[in-house]
């Protein structure tokens, strides 16, 4: 146990003690907040154009070492490749200095596996800054599942790798003071390791904000060019969300989507295969513009509400009523009935407010989930049955 994971010595709530654990850890951030501040020395040295040059080169490979290597291929298995290449390939991941393959494929697949949910390593519910870096500066997420990815750590040179991460980032960096000298070092490592760094974390917190929902997943995952084009093809995280095994990620040809281009190249020269490509029938179900329900941004939309409406209620019901014409009811200040109206703070205690809310929240967020289930069984059926209407029983869902 860390210093931030020991709970604070006068009587916690389990809500404190969380934060507690999910704040971030100067000390063991420290390398983090210096890696960013290195690039700055180049104003005191020589940087020519070669420095920049590398500085570009490493990002475009350490980028394709995460995103072919670190996601698609450990991650979610949508390739093949021999143990020669997969050791090659996780060896390039270390260099990305964003730990070893186990602890990324690790995490990731938990974040498939609960996206947007409360066990969701980076949802940005908890906030953006938590979902871009919030969670790797604190302790809370440092250590890996191995129950998680079985399938890789039985090799022992990827477990030996994951115990080593610092070997790529430390030789690369060496290769690149050799190469360079000072500009090679700041420009060319350094810069572009930061870069890399922040054109990832894009993916799990922008790639869940902003940009479009082609299919109704259920969690807020969208589709950005922008973020295809700074991560190398992995913007079409809505996409990737609905078929995540899918070697491919742009579905379209105008989603442009580089990874899986240089992976077809290498499938060609036998380098990697049997590369899964999304299931042509898959490509247009689901869609929101089709009518399926979005439960995953009702959900999100519904959280928010219920957030606001909860502080409210706990705001209000803290706070004496106030007597007198001109102020507002507790009750009708947050829409419940009359008769709750005339009850005075302390005979309605906030337990009863929070009973009922929690009671409420599950029982819409259980239809909503029944509604959407049927109109994704509605995708599958005969288009003449749609037509008739015979659909419109939400029970059959
Ligand atoms: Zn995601
Ligand atoms: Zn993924």
């Amino acid at each position: 146990m860390t210093l931030l994971q020991t709970e604070p010595t006068t009587g916690p709530t389990l809500e404190q003690a969380e934060k507690t654990v999910d704040r971030t850890d100067w000390v063991s951030s420290l390398p983090f907040f210096a890696v960013h501040a290195a690039p700055l020395a180049a104003f005191f040295v020589t940087v020519t154009w070669k420095d920049w040059v590398l500085c570009g080169v490493l990002y475009v490979v350490r980028m394709f070492c995460i995103t072919a290597g670190y996601h698609r291929y450990f991650s979610h298995r949508s390739y093949k490749m021999t143990r020669f290449f997969q050791f090659v390939m996780a060896f390039g991941g270390t260099t990305a200095v964003q730990k070893g393959p186990l602890w990324w494929a690790s995490h990731h697949r938990s974040h498939h596996r609960y996206t947007d949910l409360d066990d969701d390593v980076h949802s940005p519910r908890d906030g953006i800054w938590w979902s871009h870096v919030g969670w790797i500066l604190s302790t809370k997420h440092k250590d890996t599942d191995v129950s998680n990815i079985k399938d890789f750590a039985v090799f022992p040179e990827l477990r030996f790798l994951e115990r080593a991460s610092w070997i790529g980032p430390w030789l690369l960096a060496l290769a690149c003071l050799l190469i360079g000298g000072w500009g090679g070092l700041l420009i060319g490592f350094f810069l572009s390791t930061v870069l890399l760094w922040h054109g990832t974390f894009l993916v799990n917190s922008m790639a869940h904000i902003v940009g479009r929902r082609r299919y109704a997943t259920p969690d807020t995952s969208r589709n950005s060019l922008i973020v295809a084009l700074v991560t190398g093809g992995e913007g079409w995280h809505n996409n990737h969300h609905y078929l995540p095994a899918s070697v491919r990620q742009g579905f379209r040809w105008w989603e442009i989507d580089p990874t899986w281009y240089v992976l077809r190249g290498l499938a060609c020269l036998r380098v990697v295969r049997d590369l899964k490509n999304p299931p042509a029938r898959l490509l247009d179900q689901a869609r929101v513009r089709d009518g399926a329900f979005d439960i995953g941004m009702f959900r999100s939309y519904w959280e928010q509400a219920v957030k606001l409406t909860g502080d409210r209620i706990a705001d209000l019901t803290a706070r004496p009523i106030p007597s007198g014409p001109d102020f507002p009811t507790r009750a009708t200040a947050v829409g419940t009935s009359d008769e709750a109206s005339t009850e005075p703070a302390a005979e309605n205690p906030d337990g009863d407010d929070a009973t009922r809310l929690a009671g409420l929240i599950a029982r819409t967020l259980e239809s909503a989930d029944q509604f959407a289930k049927s109109t994704r069984r509605t995708r599958t059926m005969d288009k003449s049955i749609l037509e008739a209407g015979s659909t419109s029983d939400p029970k059959r869902g």
